[in-house]
């Protein structure tokens, strides 16, 4: 039995929220750096560089990448053989990483995103609740993935139920209609998330677990999804949104899709939009 203390997770949580809001990592910087060699339009180019030149700020000063810096979303993996002590005042995990989430975007001045009720908007001033989704697993992993998610892509995402006759050009015709409508809305370039198969819900999951893939731009281990992913993003690049929409090559840094069995009548679809602002960071206790 591996045995973690509650508050050695909030406060690794309080310093992964910030981190991951300060420093955009390796993988995605070496996309955007190769996107910048291939934007043809100048417009395009001078925001790439821009793009560039904040991350370098932000990591260096230690400022949030984006005003908007999101709302805390976990992907959790909890070991069956972990066991997990209570102490300095938390009773649970879920208090655990509400705590952390508090705290790391008090300490890093970041920017609370939460209302409390999606009619009556009250601000619920800490950036809570957090969204988590549990997984637990076999043996004695506590794998945790954050991603900040600003408001502007999540808005632009979609979910469609397909009828599987539909097939796979339904389902590629969807993506690229997505970002089309999104425009620039979601701040391109854009990274998008496909999730195939599953049910309604488990759609949805799926394309947010999509955006997580590291490096960013590796493909399914499945050619067949692998070539789809290829056909897709050249296919948005084609639409000609270019960078934060000034026009030009560059509408999205990766396509990542990631499919799921599903019931012999459907076929759902969803797109996660994701920003260039790609805030994802995982730790392992
Ligand atoms: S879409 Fe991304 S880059 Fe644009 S404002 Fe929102 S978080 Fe910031």
């Amino acid at each position: 039995m591996k045995v973690i203390s509650l508050a050695k997770v909030r406060d690794t949580i309080k310093d992964l929220v910030q981190k991951a809001n300060f420093e955009l990592q390796d993988d995605v910087v070496d996309v955007i750096k190769e996107m910048e060699k291939k934007e043809e339009s100048p417009a395009g180019k001078e925001v790439i560089k821009q793009i560039l030149e904040n991350a370098k700020i932000a990591k260096c000063d230690k400022l949030g990448l984006c005003q908007d810096t999101g709302l805390a979303v976990f992907f959790v993996e909890l070991g069956e053989d972990v066991e997990l002590k209570k102490d300095d005042g938390l009773g649970s995990l879920r208090d655990a990483f509400f705590e952390g989430t508090r705290a790391g975007y008090e300490e890093g001045y970041l920017r609370k995103s939460v209302v409390e009720d999606p009619i009556r908007r009250k601000n619920t001033g800490d950036n809570t609740p957090a969204y988590i989704h549990w997984e637990v697993v076999p043996g004695d992993a506590f794998n945790v993935t954050f991603i900040a998610k600003g408001g502007g892509a999540e808005n632009m995402s979609a979910i469609r139920m397909f009828a599987p006759a539909a097939g796979m050009e339904g389902v590629e015709d969807f993506v690229v209609e997505t970002a089309d409508k999104a425009g620039s809305n979601p701040c391109p370039p854009i990274i998008v998330g496909v999730g195939v198969g599953g049910n309604f819900e488990y759609s949805a999951l799926l394309a947010k677990k999509a955006l997580l893939r590291k490096p960013l731009g590796s493909h399914n281990s499945d050619s067949f999804y692998a070539d789809m992913e290829r056909r897709l993003l050249e296919r948005i690049n084609n639409l000609g949104i270019g960078p934060q929409g000034m026009g030009g090559r560059i509408t999205a840094l990766a396509v990542q899709v990631e499919a799921f069995p599903c019931h012999i009548a459907s076929m759902p679809a969803a797109v996660n939009i994701q920003c260039h602002s790609h805030r994802v960071l995982s730790f392992s206790l």
